[in-house]
């Protein structure tokens, strides 16, 4: 994308230039000026795409954080490359700013895009926005922000527009399937099921929602 916004202001800058020139334009520098002005606009959709993605997911994930305030960005392809942390994401909790690396923010485009039939990595993206969330509503321990981030992962897809059914499905089956592979890494804990220690008991909590939303959801997509 950074390549693709350099070079839309670089037609963009073309089709400055020829406004600026004291000679009255013929239909040949019309025609060139319109080709660059058309390039330079078709560039830039790609950034204004990212930059109303962004303005989405955060408008929402303020609806996450009890009132407080979040600045979220997705980063760019070539962010994502230097960054030292290697997670989907990070929240700070005392700065309110959300990252979110780049094929985490593409996965959940593509989520919204096509939400009844997810691949795991656009599943493990609504997680992700979801998780990043309770950073910022102040929780640090990853096993605790893991947990409040299951409970609340159907309420965030409605919040992002997917009907409650799919909502629900989509957060079952994380919860279900996705989150029993982050046994080694530090983020699962037993003590995250209903009636356990993690339990915040929430009226709406995804696992006291009927598991017949689980049954028949499909398979994973593959790609
Ligand atoms: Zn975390």
């Amino acid at each position: 994308m950074t390549i693709l916004v350099l070079l839309g202001f670089f037609f963009l800058w073309l089709v400055s230039r020829e406004f600026r020139r004291p000679n009255r334009m013929d239909s040949f520098t019309i025609t060139y000026t319109a080709i660059c002005f058309t390039l330079g606009v078709l560039c830039m959709i790609p950034m204004v795409r990212h930059l109303q993605l962004e303005n989405f997911l955060e408008k929402n994930a303020e609806a996450l954080t009890d009132g407080k305030e979040v600045h979220l960005s997705c980063t760019t392809a070539l962010e994502s490359m230097f960054d030292r942390f290697g997670a989907a994401g990070t929240g700070n909790p005392y700065t309110g700013k959300i990252v979110i690396q780049y094929p985490y923010c593409k996965y959940l485009r593509g989520f919204l895009k096509n939400p009844d039939n997810p691949t795991i990595h656009e599943l493990w993206s609504l997680n992700t926005f979801t998780h990043e969330a309770m950073h910022i509503r102040g929780e640090i321990n990853e096993q605790k922000t893991e947990c409040q981030s299951i409970q609340r992962n159907h309420v965030a897809a409605v919040l992002l527009g997917l009907r409650e059914s799919t909502a629900d499905r989509a957060a079952i089956r994380y919860y279900k399937e996705l989150y029993p592979r982050k046994k080694d890494n530090g983020y699962y804990s037993k003590d995250c099921a209903p009636g356990k220690a993690l339990d915040e008991k929430l009226p709406d909590a995804i696992w006291q929602r009927s598991s017949e939303k689980y049954e028949g959801f499909g398979r994973w997509r593959q790609n």
